[in-house]
């Protein structure tokens, strides 16, 4: 057998034990952790974390993650001592919104395996009788959530990699990662060079200064958060032994920022109410192996308890608990760890240095899940669970920067408990990428959302008195309140003028890149499914698939020369991906154009008649095919036009220079103006896009779907001339051989919205979950993507759990508007 890769993991910490136990349980036998701080307690953020492990969360990713933390370390001891005691979770509400959060999160629970019940203010204080039972309305009771005694888990985890072959060494910093031929090589100490073929920085909140030693952007921010012990509380003496430390379940009281465990006779309270606490490592101890004294009061990662900043949690701790009168805080500190901008953990591998690894902003409730998922990338090439929201290249530039990072994580620290609508935007930073129509948006009084640091339109107020011409058909229903937030009727009305004259929306925030060069047609051929070597002129659907035939991305390319390509892509992954499998040998380049370019979607029937008068260039059904491209001018403007439509009608994506971009809106806004043109946003958008069955990679389908099961297959050329990557995964598949499929839900009521992540029943027992979901305005009932069985068939009744009430639906055959594509052939 020849040697597995030399592997260094930089940081002894929950993450980095976990992948050595994950690395060498996969015989990968050549690993060494090394840690600035002395083992076990090296001082980094496990050496104090409280450990409580709540699993439940939007994210299906991260709940899995969490899943395989609870289920790895309840099966790991230290002599016996658990890892893992599952007490159980409760999080309480005093406030309907909260009570009706948590039917929300129950719902995601159920969505994505977890056991759990809504229970009533009783048996919160059955479950937890500290609790003050007229304080609360209910609670969420998850029993397989617990706490992990993370610090004792590392001691497991290096033992049994150490007995694998592992080596941990505590008291080495890293002070640079050596390379060549841009690989790593290793890692450099104070005592001399670690040969490594692969590192792994698993550093934590020091994450930015080992990124930097590879000029790697790693966008966390250190951030301070307060712990505090009690003393004895009289109520829970005798409850415990030492050994057993707790038997109460785990506590959260989000609607005071605040969370609870126990310990023997005492509570541990964390604090997420204060003001954030930006950490500057430069003023911690540097944790070199000769200056660092790290005793449990003096790690790097705690900083001094600030009392006054915990004075008012106290007060509402003795509040929910009444029996924490009767006992004081007895000590504190500042403990710092790891935030994101988008909240998520940051997994991957540098763009320039290859075998520089980081697994960071993990907490201890994510930290096997993580590390098996790394483990995995490294080891076998590609991760089970699906890892887009954890990717550290799903960034765009203007997010990595310092002030983004730090503003925006200081944010996810505040609204960390709160009680967040799928679509809220933030209120800042906004503005930081606006395309060529902004100006124009707003005086049409668009409302914006934000996405990637975009400015997107979601309807514009200018089409309100729309509304009330909406033939009665269209109106649509009125909305439950949390449905209602982020939408407007107006919505109902751009959805009408597309379906019936013409729209104009704004597609300039799709990713676009420019693949050129000799070897563009061949990359493309490689990593598509699709046939490419087309005419020029040629636009195709396309697949990238991993070895496995999980879905990548899903990609538009335009060959718009021999060798120029335009690819049309869902975000910065696809960037890395393209990038990352270019030959170096300099035969192809790739540039994203998204920012200098600009689009307008013009769809409807009369998207004909708007272009008319604006150009000599043929734009007739024959002039430009569906699913062709041509370079045009349209009212003297230099454009590219592709025959294309994701809202199903009529139309195309008209592309132009950002400094051309107002000129293309003001000449296809005057010449529209005959034929009822609107400018539409993206909830009109959404819905249409649903009702022609279009999916959204990331939200409908991942890594984690084949083509087949994601309604795609018909974008897989098995028969291609060139290989491409996924062709042997997919060889086997079809329609036939899947077992769930994405399937298009009507709801029955026709007007009950849901709006994603909700988990979906067959007679009475879940079965999947909702993906995207949107009142189809054409269709006059709301619709629901969802992952189900593939024996839920079209006309199958389903329910749908909606805040903890159940809505009537039915597998309807696909897509629900023009199945024959009439009108966008037309
Ligand atoms: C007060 C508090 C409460 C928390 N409560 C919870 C909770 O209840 N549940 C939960 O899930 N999470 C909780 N967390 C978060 C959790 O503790 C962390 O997210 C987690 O421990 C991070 O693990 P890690 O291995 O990534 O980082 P760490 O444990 O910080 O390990 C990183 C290691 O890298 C080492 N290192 C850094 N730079 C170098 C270098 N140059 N050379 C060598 N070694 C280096 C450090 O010494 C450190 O040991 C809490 C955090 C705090 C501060």
């Amino acid at each position: 057998m020849s040697a597995t890769p030399r592997v260094v993991v930089i940081g002894a910490g929950i993450v980095g034990a976990n992948l050595a136990d994950e690395l060498t349980a996969r015989g990968w036998d050549r690993v060494t952790v090394v840690d600035q701080g002395p083992l076990p307690l090296t001082g980094g953020s496990t050496s104090h974390a409280p450990g409580l492990v709540f699993q439940t969360n939007a994210s299906r990713t991260m709940t899995a993650f969490a899943g395989y933390t609870v289920e790895k370390l309840a099966g790991i001891d230290v002599d016996g001592a658990w890892c893992f005691n599952q007490v159980g979770g409760l999080e309480v509400a005093t406030t309907p919104e909260r009570l009706a959060d948590l039917h929300r999160k129950q719902g995601w629970a159920t969505s994505w395996g977890v056991e759990s019940q809504v229970v009533d203010a009783d048996e919160c204080v059955r479950l937890h009788p500290l609790v003050d039972r007229d304080r609360i309305l209910g609670g969420l009771h998850i029993p397989t959530d617990g706490l992990a005694k993370a610090s004792r888990a590392v001691v497991a985890l290096a033992r049994r990699a150490e007995a694998r072959g592992a080596r941990f060494q505590g008291s080495t910093r890293v002070t640079g990662i050596e390379q060549a031929g841009g690989r790593v090589t290793g890692v450099r100490t104070p005592d001399g060079v670690i040969p490594a073929d692969i590192v792994v920085s698993c550093a934590g909140f020091w994450g930015q200064e080992l990124g930097a030693m590879v000029g790697m952007d790693v966008p966390l921010l250190p951030l301070a958060h307060q712990f505090v012990w009690t003393g004895q509380v009289p109520d829970l003496v005798g409850r415990n032994d030492e050994l057993s430390e707790a038997s109460l379940p785990i506590l959260r009281h989000q609607d005071q920022d605040l969370y609870y465990r126990e310990r023997v006779d005492r509570l541990g309270i964390g604090s997420y109410a204060h003001r954030p606490m930006p950490v500057d490592l430069r003023e911690l101890p540097q944790g070199s192996s000769e200056d660092m004294d790290v005793r449990e009061s003096s790690m790097p990662s705690m900083l001094p308890f600030t009392e006054e900043d915990f004075a008012p949690v106290w007060e509402q701790s003795q509040l929910l608990l009444p029996s924490l009168r009767s006992s004081k805080i007895d000590t504190g500190f500042n403990g710092i760890f790891s935030f994101t901008p988008d909240g998520g953990p940051l997994i991957g591998e540098s763009a320039d240095v290859a075998g520089f690894w980081i697994a960071e902003a993990v907490w201890v409730t994510h930290s096997a899940g993580v590390a098996r998922a790394v483990a995995q990338l490294l080891v076998d090439g590609r991760s089970e669970i699906d890892l887009h929201g954890c990717d550290v290249h799903r960034f765009e530039d203007v997010q990595l920067a310092p002030e983004y990072v730090s503003e925006t994580s200081q944010q996810n620290f505040v609204e960390i408990y709160d009680v967040l609508h799928p679509l809220q935007p933030r209120l800042s930073p906004r503005d930081l990428r606006v395309s060529p129509f902004h100006a124009r948006q707003e005086q049409l009084g668009a409302v914006f959302l934000e996405g990637g640091g975009w400015e997107r339109p979601h309807w514009y107020e200018a089409n309100a008195a729309l509304v009330d011409e909406l033939p009665a058909e269209w109106v649509p229903p009125e909305r439950d309140a949390w449905a209602a937030q982020f939408w407007s009727p107006i919505a109902a009305a751009e959805a009408w003028k597309t379906r019936t004259a013409v729209a104009m929306y704004d597609m300039t925030p799709l990713k676009r890149l420019e693949v050129s060069g000799p070897g563009a047609l061949a990359l493309l051929q490689r990593l598509t499914t699709g046939e490419m070597d087309k005419s020029v002129g040629a636009v195709t659907y396309t697949l990238t698939l991993d070895e496995a035939g999980g879905i990548r991305s899903d990609l538009t390319v335009a060959r718009l020369g021999e060798q120029l390509f335009q690819v049309g892509a869902n975000g910065p992954l696809d960037l890395d991906h393209l990038r990352r499998q270019a030959p170096d040998d300099g035969s192809v380049q790739i540039r994203d154009t998204t920012g200098g370019t600009c689009c307008i979607g013009l769809w409807g029937p009369r998207a004909r008649d708007v272009v008319r008068g604006l150009t000599t260039d043929d734009f007739s059904n024959d002039g430009l095919k569906y699913f062709r491209a041509k370079r045009a001018r349209i009212g003297g403007v230099p454009v590219t036009a592709m025959r294309l439509s994701y809202v199903g009608e009529l139309g195309w994506e008209i592309y132009t220079s950002a400094d051309n971009g107002r000129r293309l809106w003001d000449v296809l806004w005057a010449a529209g103006q005959g034929h009822g043109i609107v400018a539409a946003g993206r909830a009109a958008f959404n819905s249409l896009r649903l009702e022609k069955g279009y999916r959204a990679w990331g939200h409908d389908m991942t890594t984690e779907h084949d083509p087949y099961e994601a309604g795609l297959g018909f974008a897989v050329r098995k028969q291609k001339k060139d290989d491409f990557v996924g062709r042997e995964a997919v060889a086997w598949m079809s329609g036939d051989t899947v077992s769930r499929r994405l399937s298009c839900l009507t709801i029955d009521d026709g007007r009950s919205v849901v709006l994603g992540h909700e988990p979906v029943f067959v007679d009475g027992r879940p079965v999947g979950y909702v993906t995207s979901a949107a009142f189809g305005h054409t269709v006059g009932r709301p619709i629901a993507y969802a992952w189900l069985p593939a024996s839920a068939t079209v006309g199958t009744s389903v329910e749908i759990e909606y805040f903890g009430t159940r809505i009537a639906a039915t597998v309807a055959a696909e897509p629900l508007v023009d199945p024959d594509m009439t009108r966008l052939r037309g």
